[in-house]
């Protein structure tokens, strides 16, 4: 299915890039949300972001303040002109949005992965013109991500983004929510029409990550960043670890590098060239492999060995990850690639033992 987007068009905010959403994880109390949000917007900042309603890993956490945190926003845009967002997960928190005039709406990790709240939110939304971000799933599932937004679209809202906040992982080791680039890029390639936005703060989990995943992410040609900013972040009642203040957000946003995604200067085609002869040889070499592995699935049918010989494989998944690291890749990287190698070779012997 195509979705069928408009532009965000929203009022006061400047269209170039990055489009910056800043503000609590959480509205606390009025002051806070308040005194935050007069800093931001003193920074400049249009588009004010605090969750009234927070989805809690366990019950007794803070699980926000509730319809009464509403006014506070009103009295933020009033008083600062900014716009203001806040997550929905239910029917009942639409409307209740709809009717305190909230300017953007944006859906979280854990609503955009179960399809019936996806489906409950959408139907309360028909017929009405608010922009929608729509979170990625906290697993690490494009087609969820892209059903989430379908049913958003279906419901005729045509103000669409995406915000790419990272995906959950067992064990955790620098991030937070691991990134894993590819899944939005993946997106960018499928609706080349829809925004996406980066959130730093809940990719990172932490203050020190801000500044480069935000420059990792204009780099990607990303449109925007939704930060999380509190006027006290030690004393946050919600991820205290990764808020930053407004301050410190002004100084990561003046330093960022924002770079032309159009530069098609003679070099770089001269460049590109030189990238496609190297893919072209790639596949090739990649074919003369697979071929050979098929020789070798030959080989097995014959003398009743199975496909996996799980020693081998090992061998050359550290072997090949060390050489990498010998001329200056990855090595985590280069066994990714032999690992996808590895399946195709394996379904190709598959095909020959079992014909
Ligand atoms: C948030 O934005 O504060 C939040 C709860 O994010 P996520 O849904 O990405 O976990
Ligand atoms: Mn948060």
């Amino acid at each position: 299915m195509e979705l069928e987007l408009n532009k965000l068009n929203l009022p006061g905010v400047p269209t170039e890039r990055p489009l910056v959403i800043a503000g609590p994880c959480s509205a606390e109390t009025e002051e806070q949300v308040l005194n935050t949000a007069r800093q931001l917007a003193d920074k400049g900042i249009r588009i004010f972001r605090a969750g009234i309603w927070k989805p809690r890993t366990k019950p007794g956490g803070f699980e926000g303040v509730g319809v009464e945190g509403l006014p506070w926003l009103k009295t933020v845009k009033q008083e600062t002109g900014m716009l203001v967002a806040t997550e929905v997960a239910t029917a009942k928190h639409v409307y209740e949005c709809l009717k305190a005039g909230i300017d953007i709406l944006w859906i979280g990790a854990r609503t955009t992965a179960n399809p019936f709240a996806m489906q409950e939110i959408a139907d309360a939304l028909r017929g009405v013109d608010i922009p929608i971000l729509v979170k990625n799933p906290v697993n690490p599932d494009l087609e969820l991500w892209i059903g989430a937004l379908e049913r958003i679209n279906q419901a005729g809202l045509k103000r669409l983004a995406a915000i790419h906040r990272g995906f959950s992982s067992y064990d955790k080791k620098i991030y937070r929510n691991l990134p894993q680039w590819h899944i939005p890029i993946e997106l960018r390639r499928r609706i080349p029409t829809l925004p996406i936005i980066c959130d730093p703060s809940h990719i990172g989990g932490k203050r020190e990550l801000i500044a480069p995943l935000c420059q990792q992410a204009m780099d990607l040609g990303f449109d925007g960043l939704i930060v999380e900013s509190h006027c006290n972040p030690d004393c946050a009642w919600s991820d205290s670890f990764q808020q930053v203040t407004p301050d410190v957000l002004s100084y990561i946003l003046n330093l960022l590098v924002i770079r032309s995604e159009t530069q098609t200067t003679e070099n770089l085609s001269e460049l590109r060239k030189q990238i496609d002869e190297c893919d072209d040889e790639l596949i090739q070499i990649l074919a003369k492999r697979m071929r050979v592995a098929r020789e070798i699935g030959t080989y097995k049918k014959e003398h009743d060995m199975t496909i996996l010989q799980t020693g081998r494989y090992s061998e050359i998944l550290e072997k090949r990850g060390s050489q990498g690291s010998l001329c200056g890749i990855d090595a985590e990287c280069i066994k990714k690639v032999f690992e996808a190698i590895h399946e195709e070779s394996v379904r190709q012997q598959m095909e020959i033992i079992n014909k």
